[in-house]
């Protein structure tokens, strides 16, 4: 093997590493952005954790036995920060967030791939097959992204909206359903010849961002979710029945059985059960 091939399969090496690398600090980020999404503060460690990754994306990028290469520090450093904050927007937007905040969540579904122009000119300009690579990467991932959100609703269950459901959708949307659901961007909303449903979330597919429909648009919880809630409560009972653990219904959930006559509240978004906790019974146990 001579000198040009080692040194060209150390390149292809560290660019796949990069690449490699580039994947871990996505998966890290979007893993931490359920934080904003259900309204609280990051964890410090798992922020310096995924920061620490990014430094390391940029630091393999640009750094070489040749030293220090300036341009490829500030492309892969402006590259990462924008799409990072890109891919954040829909989670900060779950609250009124920014004008540009609340345009890039609108767009959210392919604002990543707007990079996409400046990554083909900066991989052109710059010689650098690991920034080339790591550009390459998130490129395909959001594209990837692009392609299953175009695919949303494929095995959702369409559940009719009434009564209530109904009402309070239309009193939101001051009786203009095709406009809230634009401003709002609620792809579960389906509207054809009067008649309102909702695609609903399932075991497979992501959550109805309830925090986001319920707390912030003043909308009852989609009836997926709330059978789910109910489905899942009712588990909760049957596994602390069989452990013979003392339990009943709480707060909300004790007014929706008792006034609803077993159902949940309309905007329920927890269910409260309460467990006696005694010498035989102790949380270790139960956990
Ligand atoms: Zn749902």
């Amino acid at each position: 093997m001579t000198g040009t091939d080692a040194s060209a399969y150390v390149g292809i090496f560290t660019a796949a590493v990069a690449s490699a690398l580039y994947v871990a600090t996505y998966r890290s980020f979007v893993y931490l952005l359920r934080y904003p999404r259900n309204w609280t503060s990051p964890s410090l460690p798992e922020t310096l954790a995924t920061g620490a990754l990014a430094v390391l994306v940029v630091a393999l990028v640009s750094l070489s036995a040749n030293g220090l290469d300036i341009a490829s520090l500030v492309v892969s450093s402006v590259f990462i920060a924008a799409l990072l904050s890109i891919i954040a927007a829909p989670a900060y937007a779950f609250r009124p967030a920014s004008r540009p905040v609340e345009f890039l969540a609108k767009h959210g579904d392919y604002a990543g791939l707007w990079l996409l122009g400046p990554a083909i000119v900066a991989g052109l300009i710059i010689p650098n097959i690991k920034l080339q690579a790591v550009m390459l990467t998130a490129m395909a991932i959001e594209a990837i992204w692009f392609a299953r959100q175009r695919m949303f609703g494929q095995g959702r269950q369409l559940y009719p909206l009434k009564d209530r459901d109904l009402s309070v959708l239309k009193t939101q949307a001051k009786d203009d359903l095709k406009a809230f659901r634009r401003r709002h961007h609620i792809r579960e909303l389906v509207l054809s010849n009067d008649a309102v449903s909702w695609r609903g979330c399932e075991k497979t597919t992501a959550p109805c961002p309830f925090n986001l429909y319920v707390n912030r648009l003043g909308l009852n919880t989609a009836p997926c979710c709330r059978e789910h809630m109910k489905d899942l409560s009712h588990y909760v009972a049957g596994a602390l029945s069989k452990m013979g653990a003392v339990h009943w219904l709480e707060g909300g959930s004790l007014l929706g059985a008792i006034r609803e006559n077993g159902a949940l509240l309309d905007w329920e978004d927890d269910v409260d059960i309460s467990v006696l906790l005694t010498a035989d019974m102790t949380w270790d146990k139960l956990t």
